[in-house]
């Protein structure tokens, strides 16, 4: 009988803010990999889970897709940053503002408008449920509110680069990630 004692799997959490699924996607992409990898790994919060809050006894590795459009976001943002050990910005959304962060010279109330009060609209109107989270007037990087730990630049990063990451957290190490896997196009 083997004395060996199990490694701990190493937890991870995953969130999209001002992103579009592009850099989750790209995780997906490690493909069989991941069926490797999954002995190893269990999530946390995350849209592979669907569980909505990181475990209030943290995780290891918490993985942000998209920069800040909204309090809500900024939210979201602070949980992780509380809960998890290691903290990465995936992407140039998170890293950058991405494509998002292109409404940045524009008055909110000027985008508000053109999205609502168009002139061939019935009854046009602007959304005011109280549910809904309150745009922010730029939106931000991830860094520009929380401290970083770590980033994955690409828009999206390969796959390869959060293979690396999760080998190199499994195995107590720095993650080293070859400048071809470190663009954005
Ligand atoms: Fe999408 Fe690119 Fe932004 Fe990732 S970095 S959320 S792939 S636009």
């Amino acid at each position: 009988m083997s004395t060996a004692t199990p490694q701990k799997k190493l937890r991870i959490a995953t969130c999209s803010l001002a992103g579009c699924f592009g850099c989750h996607m790209s995780f997906l992409d490690v493909d069989e990999a991941l069926a490797d990898l999954i002995e190893h790994i269990e999530f946390d919060r995350s849209p592979l889970t669907d569980i909505k809050h990181v475990s209030a006894e943290g995780v290891d590795i918490g993985l942000i897709e998209g920069g800040l459009c909204n309090k809500e976001n900024v939210e979201v943002l602070r949980e992780f940053r509380a809960r998890c050990t290691t903290l990465v910005a995936v992407g140039a959304c998170a890293m950058y503002g991405g494509v998002p962060a292109l409404r940045n010279g524009i008055p909110v109330s000027e985008l508000v408008a053109e999205a609502y009060l168009g002139t061939d609209l019935h009854n046009p109107q602007v959304p005011c449920d109280p549910e809904l989270p309150p745009l922010l007037n730029k939106v931000l990087p991830l860094h520009e509110v929380v401290p970083i730990d770590v980033t994955l630049a690409g828009c999206p990063p390969p796959a390869a680069a959060f293979r690396e990451l999760i080998l190199a957290a499994l195995a107590q190490r720095a993650a080293v990630i070859p400048r071809t896997d470190r663009h954005f196009d």
